[in-house]
């Protein structure tokens, strides 16, 4: 554990966001001071420990307390952003906490894609830029010491009942729960028979330790919920120091308690704990270990986006039965997939910001994270041409005017507007010569009406270049058009005093064949076709889009294929891509479509 001094920035953006039920609750507790008298040692800690610490330098806490079980999602990236974003906003740390109470799912593989997670997306924790996440497995003992406690308190007792008879004596909503026979067991024969659970006595599922409360209570989970179990299994981190660990309802309040938590946020599935939450973390005050006041649990609804699942096990199951290429595939909701797509952390705050928190589940629709990334590449993206179904334009006269085998520089902004503040970018250079590749759809030869491109009789602006006439084609002995051809208009040269001499009807973008750059091209789709893929338990898999991914060969200008790997570019008329993390290089460029410039979810 980390003890990085802290200094909290000033609250200054908080009051300026949108409010929300969580700001609103924030800025009450810091108004009365509801925090104000809790002490910090620097470290996690018991009250003995934090007792004599000045007091926290932190106005608030929060934590994102991820299990290492899987690759973050999207939903997560809300949970993150809300967490340290409040921190940040109201003079606060968050914590990043690793909840490693399960020994059996966890892996290291997990903790360092999280890391990375969280750092990409532009947030530190636990106050200082490098600090270690905390974890919980670091918090054992003491769990183990509250359980005594609770024992000692007569709060806590082993139930040796089988799992069937514990589950059929639960009762239900209608029917009061009945005693375990165990329930009565004096506190030192509890501590007894505890103590050879640890010791490794007695194998898995033969007892529990359960908290005292009460088996008639409304609420099914304060009917005696179990707090520690065994497992003989070897922890990723305690290796095999333990064979019984803490239930996540008793580890987690006691883990926020630990941390100086203030405000411990979760999703609203976790609504109904709240009490045993309060109750624990109560008990625990009063037996001296917990410092007051204690965390308080509040819940928002988890993010649902339409066409996405973001249920880690179904996750598991697409990369495991290799429906897509990995974690970080492009069209995986993960934070690695979404970088990988092309999506910036910027526009991953955003969207967060943009759906705020509520109290009630909806579905968002995935336009608005599209929408988000436009908006934060509109003006950062450089621009540049790039043909995704090429076929080839010939000037035939080009030999004629320009003089066979020439060259002509042209060059255009890579920025139409650059930012304020902002130094002006390279303008991109390319060359013009007699041949040129176009899109496949930009020649009619008999255009439908309104077609304003490329048709016989018709002038149009190469863009960033000449005006041209088109003369007609070429076709293969299928009657595909293998060629398209044109008369270069001499003197028409965009940036040139001639340049609007004469009328084009349209400017169509183009890639030089001299120094166009073959370019492997990946155009995404959604991933399912059901806009809510596992909703009501139906099979996701059977909405699995089998057109989410079409790969195709064009041409870019020589400006991007000088992408760095995980740059963002509005390749014109196309939409935003990015030179793929994995697999760019400039002798082989390779591209992923981010996103398209229009909306095209709501359709
Ligand atoms: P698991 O089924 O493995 O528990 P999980 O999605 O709950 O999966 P955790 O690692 O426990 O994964 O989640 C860490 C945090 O992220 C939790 O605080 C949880 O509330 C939050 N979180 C998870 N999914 C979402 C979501 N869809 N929207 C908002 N927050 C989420
Ligand atoms: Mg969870």
């Amino acid at each position: 554990m980390s003890s990085a001094p802290h200094t909290p920035a000033a609250p200054a953006e908080g009051a300026s966001k949108p409010s929300n039920f969580l700001r609103q609750i924030i800025e009450h507790d810091l108004a009365v001071g509801s925090y104000a008298s809790r002490r910090w040692a620097g470290t996690p800690g018991d009250a003995a420990h934090h007792a004599s610490a000045p007091h926290d330098p932190a106005r608030i806490r929060t934590r994102f307390p991820p299990e290492p079980n899987g690759y973050l999602h999207v939903g997560h990236a809300k949970s993150i952003c809300l967490n340290f974003g409040l921190a940040r906003d109201y003079g606060g740390v968050c914590h990043l906490r690793f909840d490693d109470t399960n020994p059996e799912k966890e892996d290291t593989e997990y903790v360092d894609s999280i890391i990375d997670a969280v750092k990409w997306l532009g947030f530190d924790w636990n106050g200082a830029p490098d600090a270690a996440p905390y974890q919980a497995s670091d918090y054992f003992d003491f769990m183990y010491r509250a359980a005594e406690a609770l024992i000692e308190r007569g709060q806590a007792y082993v139930d040796e009942q089988s799992p069937e008879e514990m589950r059929a004596n639960r009762g239900d909503f209608s029917k009061p729960g009945i005693d375990s026979p165990f329930r009565s067991r004096t506190p030192a024969e509890n501590l007894a028979r505890f103590r050879q659970m640890r010791d490794g006595q007695l194998p898995d599922g033969a007892a529990v330790l359960r908290a005292r409360i009460a088996m008639d209570s409304p609420n099914i989970n304060l009917r005696d919920p179990a707090i520690y179990r065994i497992k003989h299994a070897t922890h990723h981190a305690t290796g095999d120091q333990w064979c019984i660990y803490p239930m996540y309802t008793f580890a987690h309040p006691i883990e926020d308690a630990l941390e100086n938590i203030t405000h411990s946020i979760c999703t609203l599935e976790f609504e109904d704990q709240r009490p045993f939450y309060d109750w624990l973390l109560e008990r625990l005050i009063e037996a001296g270990l917990l410092a007051a006041p204690a965390p308080h649990q509040y819940e928002f609804a988890r993010l649902n986006l339409s066409y996405v699942i973001t249920s880690k096990r179904k996750l598991a199951q697409l990369v495991n039965e290799g429906k897509v290429s990995g974690w970080d595939d492009p069209r995986m909701p993960t934070i690695v997939g979404l970088r990988r797509r092309g999506y910036t952390p910027q526009s991953i705050q955003l969207f967060a910001e943009r759906i705020g928190v509520t109290k009630s589940d909806s579905w968002i629709d995935y336009g608005t994270l599209e929408g988000c990334l436009r908006e934060d590449l509109e003006a950062k993206a450089y621009r540049g041409m790039a043909v995704l179904d090429p076929v080839k334009l010939v000037l035939t006269n080009w030999d004629e005017v320009m003089g066979a085998g020439h060259l002509e520089p042209c060059t255009l902004p890579a920025l139409p507007h650059v930012p304020e503040g902002q130094p002006e970018p390279a303008a991109r250079q390319f060359t013009v010569g007699k041949e040129v590749w176009i899109e496949r759809e930009d020649f009619e030869e008999v255009p439908p009406k309104g077609y304003k491109r490329l048709f016989p009789g018709n002038k149009v602006r190469l863009k960033g270049a000449y005006v041209i006439e088109c003369t007609g084609c070429v076709r293969d002995a299928e009657g595909r058009v293998t060629e398209v051809q044109a008369m270069l208009i001499p003197d028409t040269k965009s940036g040139t005093p001639g340049a609007d001499s004469v009328k084009a009807k349209a400017a169509i973008t183009w890639v030089g064949v001299a120094d166009g750059v073959p370019a492997e091209i990946r155009l995404y789709d959604r991933l399912f076709s059901d806009a809510q893929p596992d909703a009501g338990g139906k099979d996701f898999l059977a909405s699995l889009n089998p057109n989410s991914l079409k790969v195709v060969s064009g041409f870019v200008e020589p400006s991007l294929a000088q992408a760095k790997p995980d740059q963002k570019f509005q390749f014109e008329r196309h939409g935003y891509f990015v030179a793929d993390r994995a697999d760019h290089a400039p002798a082989k460029p390779v591209f992923n479509r981010a996103v398209g410039l229009k909306d095209s979810w709501g359709k």
